[in-house]
């Protein structure tokens, strides 16, 4: 009988490991060490049955039952010191030891459909005084209980030989009954599970394999030597699903640690790309020559402009103006006097403008500047100084003044334009300057009211 509960013990045990494997974020050492003792205990629990055995077979002989080896392993004190041993573990936690409860309670539970009626009452207040304990108050208390509970029922039973062989039958169906809960309770992981449950079985037998030695060898030495090969297959088959199970965290760790590292570095790359990206992106907007915006950039600009004048009635202009007689520059002073000339003009330009105000050069020797929040009557204003700026700056060549002028085109963003239509009112605005002669400036509203007189 003790064999069997020792065997019990055992079970939930390894259910107790089991469950702590699957759950949490297992410490490789912690385990080893867990394992490390239940094997150990494993050992002395043997031993001790085997010791007892040997002890009252000397005195009895023949006469030896289940009661005397019962009664002589409760004086010695065996069980308790095995399971302190096993509840020596101060590092249990709160979900571990509410685990544990449930499964007491439960076995508990189940065992009372098993008590014969003679014990019923008495295992009723056992139960019962168990149940209201508090746990907090430390686990190697709570399980001297479970042991408390046990001995008496052992003592209870250990009488009834047939009883005890019902019982025990009973108890093995519902832990293998439990076996199969706990295994899917506790598994969410298919391959694991089925590994857990192979193991179940694997250790199922080697348990069923002892308790058929009693009855299979009639003497001493040959059901010691049985149950010890049995042990040490239990403990080797622990030891590899341990192992297995430390493997297979490994394996999981390294895995994840190597897609971090992958993500990590695809992240880098990404966003190594995405700088390059948007560099390349800023770059295809300038003008290569100049620095400042392209048409590319001015395009762009122009649907953003109408965009917020349709959305909030933004106002803004479009100014566009072009070199005069430049053709003339390249030739009389070379084509690379004609280019200095051009970035000189976007130089100079650009610090003359509001920071919101836009200047692209838009092709050859025409510039487009947007006046943001800018009317016709203030654009016409900008763009004559604009203007004028130019014509009096310094342009040079081999000390020789080049005498540069611009001539202009203006137009204001009205509702329904698209942005054809704005730069065609501009660019009509600009022929029609240099339609004059050049070196001046024309808004839209010039042309509707002056092209005509000029024909
Ligand atoms: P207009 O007063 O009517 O504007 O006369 P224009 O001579 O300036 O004539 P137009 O604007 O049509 O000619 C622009 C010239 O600018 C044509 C081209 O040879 C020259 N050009 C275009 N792009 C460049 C450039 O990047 N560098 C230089 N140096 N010249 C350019
Ligand atoms: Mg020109």
């Amino acid at each position: 009988m003790l064999l069997q509960l020792f065997l019990i013990v055992i079970k939930s045990v390894y259910k107790n490991m089991n469950q702590k494997i699957n759950f949490k974020a297992p410490d490789e050492n912690k385990e080893k060490e867990s394992l490390k003792t239940l094997q150990d205990n494993i050992h002395i629990i043997t031993d001790e049955v085997l010791a007892v055995i040997k002890e009252l077979h000397k005195k009895h002989g023949k006469e030896i039952n289940n009661k005397l080896i019962a009664d002589r392993m409760i004086e010695r004190g065996s069980i308790s010191k095995f399971m302190s041993d096993q509840g020596h573990r101060d590092t249990i936690d709160e979900s571990e030891l509410t685990h544990l409860k449930k499964t007491v309670d439960t076995v508990l539970d189940k065992l009372s459909d098993l008590v014969s009626p003679s014990i019923n009452d008495n295992y009723i207040e056992m139960k019962t005084l168990l149940k209201e304990r508090d746990y907090p108050e430390g686990f190697i208390s709570w399980m001297n209980s479970v042991i408390g509970i046990i001995k008496k029922y052992v003592n209870s039973i250990s009488e009834e030989n047939d009883d005890l062989k019902v019982f025990l039958q009973n108890v093995r169906a519902y832990l293998s009954e439990m076996d199969s809960h706990l295994a899917i309770e506790l598994s969410s992981h298919d391959e694991k599970f089925q590994e857990d449950r192979g193991f179940e079985k694997i250790i199922s037998s080697n348990m069923s394999n002892i308790e058929q030695s009693f009855d299979i060898y009639g003497d001493m030495k040959s059901i010691k030597k049985a149950v010890m090969d049995e042990i040490t297959n239990i403990s080797r088959n622990m030891e590899k699903k341990r192992e297995q199970d430390i493997l297979r965290l490994r394996e999981t760790k390294k895995a994840v640690e190597e897609m971090n590292k992958k993500m990590s570095g695809i992240k880098d790359e990404v966003e190594k790309m995405i700088e390059r990206s948007e560099q390349l992106e800023s770059e295809s907007l300038l003008d290569g020559l100049t620095g400042i915006y392209n048409r590319k950039a001015y395009d762009r600009k122009m649907e953003e402009m109408l965009a917020d004048l349709h959305r909030y009635n933004h106002p803004a202009s479009l100014l566009f103006f072009d070199i005069d007689k430049f053709k003339k520059i390249n030739d009389c002073f070379g084509h690379h006097t004609g280019d200095l000339v051009i970035k000189k003009i976007a130089h100079i330009l650009k610090p003359k403008l509001r920071e919101n105000d836009f200047i692209a050069r838009y092709g050859g020797d025409e510039f487009a500047i947007i006046l943001s929040h800018t009317l016709l009557e203030e654009a016409i204003i900008i763009t004559e100084k604009i203007r004028s700026y130019i014509g009096e700056s310094n342009f040079s060549y081999k000390n020789k003044k080049i005498h540069i002028t611009i001539s202009a085109g203006i137009s204001t963003f009205k509702r329904g334009d698209d942005t054809n239509t704005v730069f065609q009112r501009a660019d009509n605005a600009l022929h029609l300057a240099k339609k004059i002669g050049g070196n001046t400036i024309r808004n839209e509203d010039d042309i509707v009211i002056n092209e005509g007189a000029l024909n």
